[in-house]
């Protein structure tokens, strides 16, 4: 198959959903990682085609859901001060912090940017060299790269007026994490393919053996999430545990070296707290010593951060999986995309956002009829 629409041909989507159904025999509960793929799912109902067997939880592979309280209100703190550019993708600029949000420092006067890469910061640095230009860098390994590369281009370019707010997270330790609550349901993951594509598999085996879990790497079209689901419940059904590669267009088993080796040069593995959900050793990246000249949280000092989360929000449970979305009696209510309580609501990733965009009018209708309408 060479297009994309190629892989959400329906006639090829029941030969694989009749392959699954003709393979399970009893319960399994899958998780699939990547908040991607949650939208996949939720968009084309394939989770209300499977097996009812079959149960899909929602992963946290949310970038912009899991990046702590704490940062984003030392985000808003840095982007106040005067002679700050804040550079940031356009998604974070709703995420609620304590009490306010990047839209309302910019409509308080702050200088904050939307911008499509972190190269467009650096050039604004290099534009701007009488202003402080700071980029938000969040997400998992599939946006560590380029961050990596602009920090390493400020270096060699000797632009000294540009620094990185840094949360970026790692999935093997989530992954870990995960199995090792003592509320884990999960028994296999459809892993993040385009995370893959970046670091390749290697990291699989021994999560799968130490858990017995497999883990099939996955795509995010139909028909990659259903032969995902499909090698998932053969593994299950077979009593095996291994990784397996299902997104084969986009992911070799080494993954991009030449991303991998920036990773290597500019970052450092660190614990990193995840929101919702708390700290996971090793699971996050900062820079390394090369490049902490280049850490916005070393280039201005921020204290007395008092982080409050929104007592009514259960995006912690969403994201590990626990709760879904619309079992949370804010959802639709008090909180809407236009008026988020959490970052799950936000994110063009979070499965909050996936339910009331494609599952709204069929999962609370009382509910939503007295709501404004998002
Ligand atoms: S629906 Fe809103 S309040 Fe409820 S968990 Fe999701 S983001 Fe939080």
């Amino acid at each position: 198959m060479k297009y994309l629409d190629e892989f959400q041909d329906p006639e090829l989507a029941r030969r694989l959903l009749d392959e699954i159904h003709a393979t399970v025999t009893r319960p399994w509960a899958l998780m699939e990682v990547c908040g991607g793929q949650t939208h996949s799912i939720i968009r084309h109902g394939i989770d209300q085609l499977l097996p009812d067997q079959l149960e899909l939880i929602h992963g946290p592979g949310c970038p912009v859901c899991v990046t702590p309280l704490e940062v984003i209100d030392k985000a808003l703190e840095i982007a106040s001060r005067p002679g700050v550019v804040f550079c940031s993708f356009g998604d974070m600029l709703r995420v609620p912090g304590t009490g306010r949000d990047l839209f309302r420092v910019r409509s308080e006067g702050g200088d904050v940017r939307v911008v499509y890469s972190p190269l467009d910061a650096l050039r604004i640095a290099q534009q701007n060299p009488e202003k402080e230009v700071v980029f938000f860098g969040i997400g998992f390994e599939t946006t560590a790269p380029p961050n990596a590369m602009t920090v390493y281009q400020a270096r060699r370019l000797g632009i000294r007026n540009f620094s990185l707010l840094v949360s970026h997270v790692r999935v093997p330790p989530a992954i870990e994490a995960i199995m090792q609550s003592p509320s884990c349901r999960v028994q296999a993951f459809l892993a993040a393919g385009h995370v893959c594509s970046v670091m390749g598999v290697e990291e699989y085996p021994e999560l799968a053996e130490r858990y017995r879990v497999p883990i099939v790497v996955t795509g995010f079209e139909p028909l990659d999430i259903l032969e995902g689901v499909r090698r998932t419940v053969r593994q299950l059904e077979r009593g095996e545990h291994t990784v397996e590669n299902a997104y084969p267009r986009a992911v070799r088993p080494e993954g991009n070296p030449a991303a991998r080796a920036m990773l290597a040069d500019v970052f450092e593995v660190t614990d990193r707290a995840w929101r919702g959900i708390g700290v996971i050793p090793g699971s996050g990246w900062r820079l390394s010593a090369r490049y902490r000249e280049f850490d916005a949280e070393h280039r201005f000092s921020v204290t007395g951060i008092n982080t409050v989360e929104p007592a009514d929000c259960r995006s912690g449970e969403v994201l590990q999986g626990l709760l879904k979305p619309n079992e949370c009696e804010a959802f639709g209510t008090t909180c809407t995309p236009r008026n988020p309580l959490g970052a799950t609501m936000v994110s063009s990733e979070g499965a909050c956002a996936a339910y009331y965009l494609y599952r709204r009018l069929d999962v609370a209708p009382a509910r939503l009829e007295a709501s404004p309408v998002a």
